[in-house]
Protein backbone atom coordinates (compact mmCIF):
# COMPACT_ATOMS: atom_id res chain seq x y z
CA UNK A 1 0.00 0.00 0.00
CA UNK A 2 1.51 3.50 -1.14
CA UNK A 3 0.26 5.87 1.40
CA UNK A 4 0.07 9.22 -1.00
CA UNK A 5 2.00 12.26 0.46
CA UNK A 6 2.53 16.11 0.86
CA UNK A 7 6.01 16.69 0.64
CA UNK A 8 6.92 20.92 1.41
CA UNK A 9 10.06 21.75 0.28
CA UNK A 10 10.99 25.68 1.65
CA UNK A 11 13.59 26.11 0.11
CA UNK A 12 15.41 29.32 1.61
CA UNK A 13 12.36 30.82 2.65
CA UNK A 14 10.42 31.69 6.40
CA UNK A 15 11.72 32.87 9.88
CA UNK A 16 11.76 30.77 12.86
CA UNK A 17 8.34 32.18 14.28
CA UNK A 18 7.00 31.48 10.75
CA UNK A 19 7.85 28.07 10.45
CA UNK A 20 6.24 27.67 13.77
CA UNK A 21 3.33 29.51 13.41
CA UNK A 22 2.59 27.11 9.98
CA UNK A 23 3.06 24.09 12.50
CA UNK A 24 0.70 25.54 14.92
CA UNK A 25 -2.09 26.04 11.96
CA UNK A 26 -1.11 23.44 9.28
CA UNK A 27 -1.65 20.55 11.78
CA UNK A 28 -5.28 20.49 13.07
CA UNK A 29 -6.26 21.64 10.16
CA UNK A 30 -5.25 17.79 9.08
CA UNK A 31 -5.96 16.29 11.66
CA UNK A 32 -8.55 13.69 10.29
CA UNK A 33 -6.55 13.12 7.61
CA UNK A 34 -3.58 12.22 9.60
CA UNK A 35 -5.33 10.35 12.26
CA UNK A 36 -7.48 8.63 9.47
CA UNK A 37 -3.32 7.98 7.86
CA UNK A 38 -4.70 8.47 4.73
CA UNK A 39 -1.99 11.27 4.02
CA UNK A 40 1.90 11.54 4.92
CA UNK A 41 3.46 14.97 5.40
CA UNK A 42 6.95 15.89 5.24
CA UNK A 43 8.58 19.38 5.68
CA UNK A 44 11.66 20.15 4.30
CA UNK A 45 12.38 24.02 5.81
CA UNK A 46 15.34 25.17 6.61
CA UNK A 47 18.21 23.42 8.63
CA UNK A 48 18.43 25.31 11.49
CA UNK A 49 14.78 25.34 11.92
CA UNK A 50 14.44 21.38 11.55
CA UNK A 51 15.32 20.93 15.51
CA UNK A 52 12.80 23.46 16.49
CA UNK A 53 9.99 22.17 14.45
CA UNK A 54 10.72 18.53 15.35
CA UNK A 55 9.63 20.24 18.91
CA UNK A 56 7.09 22.38 18.14
CA UNK A 57 5.50 19.12 16.32
CA UNK A 58 6.29 16.72 19.28
CA UNK A 59 7.77 13.11 19.12
CA UNK A 60 5.04 11.09 18.30
CA UNK A 61 3.62 13.48 15.46
CA UNK A 62 3.12 11.84 12.65
CA UNK A 63 4.48 14.33 10.69
CA UNK A 64 7.72 14.15 9.22
CA UNK A 65 10.36 17.15 9.29
CA UNK A 66 13.57 16.90 6.58
CA UNK A 67 16.61 18.02 4.99
CA UNK A 68 16.98 19.85 2.08
CA UNK A 69 20.57 18.61 1.51
CA UNK A 70 23.33 16.57 3.00
CA UNK A 71 27.15 16.01 2.48
CA UNK A 72 28.40 13.20 0.91
CA UNK A 73 30.95 12.45 3.51
CA UNK A 74 30.64 11.20 7.05
CA UNK A 75 32.35 14.45 8.79
CA UNK A 76 35.05 16.78 8.57
CA UNK A 77 36.18 19.80 7.61
CA UNK A 78 33.58 20.35 5.52
CA UNK A 79 32.74 24.63 6.74
CA UNK A 80 29.03 25.22 6.48
CA UNK A 81 28.02 21.81 5.31
CA UNK A 82 25.63 19.23 7.00
CA UNK A 83 26.38 15.53 7.48
CA UNK A 84 23.62 12.97 7.99
CA UNK A 85 24.25 12.31 11.37
CA UNK A 86 24.12 15.98 12.03
CA UNK A 87 20.36 16.48 10.20
CA UNK A 88 19.57 12.82 11.41
CA UNK A 89 20.25 14.04 15.32
CA UNK A 90 18.36 17.53 14.97
CA UNK A 91 15.24 15.26 14.05
CA UNK A 92 15.03 14.46 10.11
CA UNK A 93 14.08 11.35 9.26
CA UNK A 94 14.30 12.32 5.15
CA UNK A 95 16.61 14.11 2.63
CA UNK A 96 15.73 15.95 -0.85
CA UNK A 97 18.55 14.45 -2.59
CA UNK A 98 19.39 15.74 -6.53
CA UNK A 99 16.94 18.75 -6.38
CA UNK A 100 17.11 20.68 -9.61
CA UNK A 101 18.25 23.84 -7.89
CA UNK A 102 20.86 21.81 -6.14
CA UNK A 103 21.68 20.69 -9.69
CA UNK A 104 21.87 23.82 -11.50
CA UNK A 105 23.28 26.64 -8.82
CA UNK A 106 25.97 24.59 -7.34
CA UNK A 107 26.37 22.18 -9.62
CA UNK A 108 25.89 19.30 -8.66
CA UNK A 109 26.51 16.16 -11.19
CA UNK A 110 25.23 12.78 -11.06
CA UNK A 111 28.10 11.35 -9.83
CA UNK A 112 27.88 13.98 -6.65
CA UNK A 113 24.27 13.26 -6.13
CA UNK A 114 25.35 9.24 -6.08
CA UNK A 115 27.37 9.63 -3.20
CA UNK A 116 24.93 11.99 -1.63
CA UNK A 117 22.14 9.56 -1.65
CA UNK A 118 25.07 6.71 -0.55
CA UNK A 119 25.62 8.88 2.32
CA UNK A 120 21.79 8.89 3.17
CA UNK A 121 21.12 5.28 2.72
CA UNK A 122 24.32 4.36 4.92
CA UNK A 123 23.18 6.87 7.82
CA UNK A 124 19.57 5.87 7.14
CA UNK A 125 17.73 8.82 6.43
CA UNK A 126 14.77 8.28 4.11
CA UNK A 127 16.47 9.95 0.32
CA UNK A 128 13.47 12.24 -2.06
CA UNK A 129 15.91 11.57 -5.26
CA UNK A 130 14.72 14.19 -7.67
CA UNK A 131 15.03 13.63 -11.63
CA UNK A 132 14.01 15.46 -14.53
CA UNK A 133 14.63 16.98 -18.00
CA UNK A 134 15.09 20.95 -18.87
CA UNK A 135 12.86 22.47 -21.59
CA UNK A 136 15.94 21.70 -23.83
CA UNK A 137 16.04 17.97 -23.34
CA UNK A 138 12.44 18.02 -23.34
CA UNK A 139 11.97 19.47 -26.60
CA UNK A 140 14.35 17.43 -28.43
CA UNK A 141 12.80 14.46 -27.18
CA UNK A 142 15.58 13.39 -24.83
CA UNK A 143 13.70 13.41 -21.59
CA UNK A 144 13.52 9.82 -20.78
CA UNK A 145 16.74 9.36 -21.26
CA UNK A 146 17.83 11.80 -18.88
CA UNK A 147 16.02 11.11 -16.01
CA UNK A 148 16.73 7.25 -16.99
CA UNK A 149 20.47 8.26 -16.86
CA UNK A 150 19.99 10.75 -13.52
CA UNK A 151 18.10 7.27 -11.68
CA UNK A 152 21.12 5.12 -13.28
CA UNK A 153 23.88 6.89 -11.73
CA UNK A 154 22.66 7.58 -8.53
CA UNK A 155 21.98 4.34 -7.79
CA UNK A 156 24.87 2.75 -9.62
CA UNK A 157 26.92 0.48 -6.60
CA UNK A 158 23.48 0.74 -4.67
CA UNK A 159 21.75 -2.56 -3.47
CA UNK A 160 18.95 -0.61 -1.59
CA UNK A 161 16.51 2.10 -1.77
CA UNK A 162 16.52 2.71 1.80
CA UNK A 163 12.42 3.43 1.49
CA UNK A 164 13.38 5.88 -1.17
CA UNK A 165 10.59 8.07 -3.05
CA UNK A 166 11.82 9.27 -6.63
CA UNK A 167 10.18 13.03 -7.31
CA UNK A 168 9.89 13.84 -11.48
CA UNK A 169 10.42 17.48 -11.62
CA UNK A 170 10.71 18.97 -14.70
CA UNK A 171 13.23 21.51 -14.00
CA UNK A 172 11.01 23.97 -16.62
CA UNK A 173 8.26 23.62 -14.27
CA UNK A 174 9.76 24.23 -10.62
CA UNK A 175 8.62 28.16 -9.84
CA UNK A 176 7.87 28.79 -12.87
CA UNK A 177 3.72 28.58 -12.82
CA UNK A 178 4.63 26.40 -15.88
CA UNK A 179 2.99 22.65 -15.27
CA UNK A 180 3.76 19.45 -17.14
CA UNK A 181 0.93 17.99 -19.15
CA UNK A 182 -0.78 15.81 -16.59
CA UNK A 183 -0.32 13.01 -19.52
CA UNK A 184 3.26 13.36 -19.56
CA UNK A 185 3.82 13.09 -16.32
CA UNK A 186 1.70 10.22 -15.56
CA UNK A 187 3.95 8.55 -18.99
CA UNK A 188 7.47 9.83 -16.74
CA UNK A 189 5.98 8.30 -13.62
CA UNK A 190 5.28 5.08 -15.09
CA UNK A 191 8.88 5.07 -16.95
CA UNK A 192 10.34 5.90 -13.33
CA UNK A 193 8.09 3.16 -11.77
CA UNK A 194 9.55 0.28 -14.88
CA UNK A 195 13.34 1.47 -14.03
CA UNK A 196 12.60 0.71 -10.37
CA UNK A 197 10.93 -2.53 -11.22
CA UNK A 198 14.14 -3.70 -13.81
CA UNK A 199 16.76 -2.10 -11.37
CA UNK A 200 15.10 -3.58 -8.37
CA UNK A 201 12.14 -5.70 -8.29
CA UNK A 202 8.78 -5.60 -9.37
CA UNK A 203 7.61 -5.71 -5.18
CA UNK A 204 10.05 -2.81 -5.24
CA UNK A 205 8.53 -0.35 -7.98
CA UNK A 206 4.93 -1.90 -6.70
CA UNK A 207 5.36 0.02 -3.07
CA UNK A 208 7.76 2.67 -4.52
CA UNK A 209 6.12 6.25 -3.72
CA UNK A 210 6.32 8.35 -7.03
CA UNK A 211 5.99 12.34 -6.27
CA UNK A 212 5.06 14.73 -9.38
CA UNK A 213 6.52 18.77 -8.42
CA UNK A 214 6.50 21.52 -10.80
CA UNK A 215 4.29 24.34 -9.74
CA UNK A 216 1.82 22.65 -7.85
CA UNK A 217 -0.81 24.40 -6.53
CA UNK A 218 -4.59 23.84 -5.06
CA UNK A 219 -6.11 24.68 -8.09
CA UNK A 220 -4.00 21.96 -10.20
CA UNK A 221 -3.45 19.28 -8.04
CA UNK A 222 -6.31 17.21 -8.99
CA UNK A 223 -4.80 16.85 -12.15
CA UNK A 224 -2.35 14.79 -10.54
CA UNK A 225 -3.17 13.35 -7.57
CA UNK A 226 -5.87 11.66 -10.07
CA UNK A 227 -2.94 9.81 -12.07
CA UNK A 228 -1.89 6.00 -11.78
CA UNK A 229 1.89 6.23 -11.29
CA UNK A 230 1.49 9.68 -8.60
CA UNK A 231 1.52 9.11 -5.59
CA UNK A 232 2.56 12.49 -4.23
CA UNK A 233 3.53 15.81 -4.53
CA UNK A 234 7.04 17.98 -3.77
CA UNK A 235 5.26 21.36 -3.77
CA UNK A 236 7.94 24.47 -3.30
CA UNK A 237 6.08 27.93 -3.70
CA UNK A 238 2.28 26.78 -2.65
CA UNK A 239 3.63 24.81 0.01
CA UNK A 240 4.72 28.26 2.01
CA UNK A 241 0.96 29.27 2.47
CA UNK A 242 -0.36 27.37 5.02
CA UNK A 243 -4.05 27.38 3.56
CA UNK A 244 -2.75 26.14 0.00
CA UNK A 245 -0.23 23.64 1.89
CA UNK A 246 -3.33 22.37 3.20
CA UNK A 247 -5.72 22.22 0.48
CA UNK A 248 -3.45 20.37 -1.67
CA UNK A 249 -2.61 17.58 1.00
CA UNK A 250 -6.17 17.21 1.35
CA UNK A 251 -6.79 16.41 -2.55
CA UNK A 252 -4.01 14.31 -2.59
CA UNK A 253 -5.15 12.28 0.77
CA UNK A 254 -8.45 12.12 -0.72
CA UNK A 255 -6.87 10.86 -4.72
CA UNK A 256 -5.73 8.09 -2.73
CA UNK A 257 -2.51 6.50 -3.52
CA UNK A 258 -2.48 6.21 -7.18
CA UNK A 259 -4.91 7.76 -7.48
CA UNK A 260 -7.13 5.08 -6.27
CA UNK A 261 -10.20 6.86 -4.21
C1 LIG B 1 10.37 22.30 -5.77
O1 LIG B 1 11.09 23.15 -5.30
O2 LIG B 1 10.65 21.09 -5.65
C2 LIG B 1 9.16 22.71 -6.50
C3 LIG B 1 8.45 21.80 -7.10
O3 LIG B 1 8.88 24.04 -6.48
P1 LIG B 1 7.53 24.74 -7.03
O4 LIG B 1 6.36 23.98 -6.46
O5 LIG B 1 7.58 26.14 -6.55
O6 LIG B 1 7.56 24.62 -8.52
Amino acid sequence: MRIPCAYANWKMNKTLFEALDFVYKFVPGLFSEIKEGSIGVTIFPPAPFIWPMRQELGESSPIFIGAQNIHAEKEGAFTGELSGSIIRSAGATHVLIGHSERRNIFGEDNAMIAKKLGRALRDRIIPILCVGENLRERESGKAKEIVEEQLAMAWEGQEVTGGALIAYEPVWAIGTGKNAEPKDAQAMAEFVRDWVARYFTPETAGTMRILYGGSVSPENISNYAKLPDIDCALVGGASLDTKAFLEIAKAIAKAGPGGAV
